[in-house]
């Protein structure tokens, strides 16, 4: 597995913002990449939960697996141990089963319920699995370099307030020089067009990191580049904004600002096209391409309600998007 290096990493979100994104530059020797492809990254455990371990296993390299979270498997190794646990093992539990798993870390398994012999450990824990981040470089502007846009995952659970594991593994864990485990995860179906076409990106919040590598890569492009970006506040959480900035300036990029907290009614990114409805449409019609980037759960479902309206006034066919889906001028890439 290739290893990346930590070359520079810099808080693009205010200090007083709720917000904690990061731009991470990695040194990258020999790893192939396009803009629209992600990086697969490898977390590590936390050092807390390493050294916990550490008391009960010396030398059990942990690297491959999850430490906080415990796996069905395990249960049922313990349930021999413990009622409580035999009880959470009946279908009809399955809720409370789940809540155990996400709130026991393996120390506290071990803790609670004692020790398991090293190869029985190792069987049933789960397997650490990779986060993709969306790569927002070129190999074409920065050939040995990998950029990525973090937003530190933050939530509740009995213990309080905890962090996502890869992002915090990127954000607190990860200073300058560290390495890491990463590979390059291709994402064929999100390529920017040939240089003539008209695009427009829609990429709020975290989504707007694959679209820095479109880009760097279209700096000098004949179709039109048009960004549209949102956050909660300009002052706080307007990342990369030189460069956004100047890339406007200089007449290589349109871009449009939804900072839903900067005035007494909200504003997302889909309000923001919904106002430029007309000239979308203008450039969808000279066979222009959208990508939308981001949030899945609330933002892509807005933006394409509003996509599917503005988009099907003019058109003759009812479903301009799925038309334009089909011949591949809507790409999208969500999470
Ligand atoms: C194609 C793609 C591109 C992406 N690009 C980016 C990007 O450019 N930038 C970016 O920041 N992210 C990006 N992501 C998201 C990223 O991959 C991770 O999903 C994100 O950083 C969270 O990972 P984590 O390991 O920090 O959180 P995890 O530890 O995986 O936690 C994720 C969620 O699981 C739940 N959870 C976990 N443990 C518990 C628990 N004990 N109790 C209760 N709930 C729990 C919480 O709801 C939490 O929010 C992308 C994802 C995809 C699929």
């Amino acid at each position: 597995m290739p290893i990346v290096v930590v070359k520079d990493k810099k808080r693009l979100s205010s200090r007083d913002s709720e917000k904690d994104v990061y731009s991470i530059i990695l040194h990258n020797e020999g790893l192939e990449y396009e803009v629209g492809d992600v990086l697969k990254i490898y977390p590590q455990n936390s050092n807390e939960l390493l050294d916990e371990m550490k008391k009960f296993y010396k030398d059990i390299d942990f690297t491959n697996y999850d430490l906080r979270l415990t796996s069905t498997k395990m249960l049922k190794v313990i349930a021999d141990r413990s009622e409580h646990i035999k009880e959470l093992l009946k279908p009809m539990n399955f809720v409370k089963r789940q809540e155990f798993m996400l709130n026991n870390s393996i120390p506290e398994v071990i803790r609670g319920f004692g020790q398991l012999d090293e190869e029985v450990l190792l069987n049933n824990l789960l397997k650490m699995r990779p986060r993709s981040y969306s790569i927002a470089s070129s190999m074409k502007e920065h050939p040995n370099e990998i950029h990525l846009l973090v937003s530190l995952t933050k939530f509740k659970t009995k213990r309080g307030e905890e962090k996502g594991t890869a992002s915090s593994f990127l954000i607190d864990t990860m200073d300058v020089g560290s390495s890491f485990r990463a590979e390059v995860g291709k994402k064929e179906h999100f390529r920017p067009p040939s240089d003539e076409k008209d695009i427009i990106m829609i990429g709020p919040g975290t989504g707007i990191a694959p679209f820095i590598g479109f880009l760097m890569e279209r700096k000098n492009s004949k179709g039109l580049n048009w960004l549209f970006f949102g956050e909660r506040s300009r002052k706080n959480e307007f990342y990369y904004e030189d460069l956004l900035t100047d890339l406007q300036r200089e007449g290589k990029l349109r871009l449009d600002l939804a900072f839903s907290r900067d005035q007494e009614e909200k504003v997302y990114v889909q309000h923001k096209i919904k106002e430029n409805e007309g000239e979308i449409r203008e450039i969808i019609a000279k066979g222009g391409h959208i990508y939308l980037c981001g949030d899945a759960k609330k933002m892509a479902k807005s933006v394409e309600s509003v996509l599917k309206e503005i988009l099907n006034k003019k058109a003759s066919s009812e479903c301009e998007l799925a038309k334009m889906k089909m011949e591949k001028r809507y790409l999208t890439d969500v999470y």
